[in-house]
């Protein structure tokens, strides 16, 4: 393994204090019950042994702490533990469905506020939370919770994940995120992959179509871009006229860059070369700034990542952030996508998630990334042409 010259530093850290939820989400990528924890073979780590590793995280250099699931208002100690990372200094990120938040949660989270809420939401009703995570109470709940995490300083942000029981509530969710303030963001999750890490959801018979995937995105463009955008240039057509503006030929692709150089594996980008100014792991922060603790205690580079791992409980956090790299088995990317310059939805870890193999062929992914490409050429397209038409543009090509 060549990692001269790399620096990987430990900044931002994920807990995911368990797997469990007590929502039944039919794409959730996490969650196990208690019968498949025991067929994996792991058990959740102790109040103490969090609080421990957490200690050893921030001593290492760790300031972004995001806690995660499954649900980790769930675990009995979520107070405890959380009351704990606070008082360390992290710069804390939650993650929670909401539907959780008692009195008691309140009150440390009123002493503590974390800098930022991710809120995840599932349908705009009790009839869609039924179809979606098998509960339709549990819709009621979210709206209390969110009116009570409302009440602290922290960034709000509802986060959604779309799938054929609740695509058709995306417009009435965003209305309703968008009233509870200007300064809550709304952040919608089209791709779902399938389940990584043993999680127990049949993703594939739940998740959109590639096809219903693009057509909806196509609709959102429709809406949020395409229509304000020919709006603009109707009602100022003046200020197109006076602009010169470069025709920049557009950048098609970020070619993952994935090559932590391995020596038993050369990487190489989708235009078949090694490269080798950018090392990394995955192309991304995976295990380079960032990493996920797994709530049955392995280090791993995100929590996307489905193996490769070591057991920083076991060797203490610091040799664990050092061996991972050592670990990582890197694969080519697969002999599909060489030549590919199109921006592609899938990364190492969702190939794994499909495919089993970081290197494997992800279809699904490669067919929506396709058809978004062509809908965002075509859309491109259209208003270049609406700009000629309707704003008599001087191009300088370039
Ligand atoms: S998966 Fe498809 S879209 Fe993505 S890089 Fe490979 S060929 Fe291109
Ligand atoms: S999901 Fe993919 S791109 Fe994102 S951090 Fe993990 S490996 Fe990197």
């Amino acid at each position: 393994m060549e990692t001269k010259n790399v620096k990987r530093v430990p900044l931002n850290g994920t807990l995911e204090l368990t797997a469990r939820c007590n929502l039944r989400c039919k794409m959730c990528l996490i969650r196990v019950d208690e019968k498949r924890m025991t067929e994996l073979g792991g058990r959740e780590r102790t109040t103490k042994e969090w609080i421990q590793l957490a200690r050893e995280m921030f001593d290492a250099g760790t300031i972004g702490l995001l806690l995660t699931g499954g649900e980790p208002m769930l675990r009995g100690d979520f107070c405890q533990i959380y009351k704990a990372v606070a008082q360390m200094g992290f710069l804390l990120t939650l993650y929670t469905n909401a539907t959780l938040v008692t009195p008691e949660v309140m009150e440390v989270l009123k002493a503590y506020p974390p800098h930022s809420i991710g809120i995840t939401t599932y349908g705009a009703s009790p009839e869609t939370y039924e179809k979606v995570t098998g509960s339709a109470s549990a819709y009621n709940k979210m709206i209390e919770g969110v009116r009570r995490l409302r009440q602290l300083p922290s960034k709000l942000t509802i986060r959604t994940t779309l799938i054929k029981d609740n695509a058709n509530d995306l417009r009435k969710m965003s209305e309703w995120a968008f009233s509870i303030g200007r300064d809550v963001d709304f952040n919608v999750s089209r791709i779902v992959t399938k389940a990584v890490r043993g999680g127990i959801a049949e993703v594939e018979s739940c998740r959109l179509t590639a096809e219903e995937n693009v057509a909806m995105l196509r609709e959102r463009s429709k809406e949020f871009i395409m229509e304000p955008f020919s709006r603009f240039i109707k009602e100022h057509p003046e200020v197109i006229k006076k602009e010169k503006i470069k025709k920049e030929k557009i950048k098609k692709e970020k070619i993952p860059t994935t090559i932590f150089k391995n020596a038993d594996n050369d990487i190489t980008n989708p235009k078949g070369q090694t490269v080798k100014e950018k090392l990394t792991l995955y192309g991304c922060e995976a295990g380079m700034s960032a990493y996920t603790i797994t709530w049955d205690g392995k280090l791993i580079g995100c929590q996307m990542l489905g193996n490769c791992w070591t057991y920083p409980f076991e060797t203490g956090f610091m040799q664990a952030w050092k061996d991972y790299p050592k670990q990582v088995n890197l694969q080519p990317m697969p002999e599909q996508c060489k030549g590919c310059e199109i921006t592609c939805s899938a990364c190492p870890a969702t190939r794994q998630a499909e495919t089993g193999s970081i290197g494997g062929f992800p279809e699904y992914l490669c067919q929506e990334s396709k058809l978004a490409h062509a809908m965002e050429m075509k859309m491109i397209a259209e208003m270049q042409q609406f700009i000629e038409e309707k704003g008599r543009l001087e191009y300088e090509t370039i």
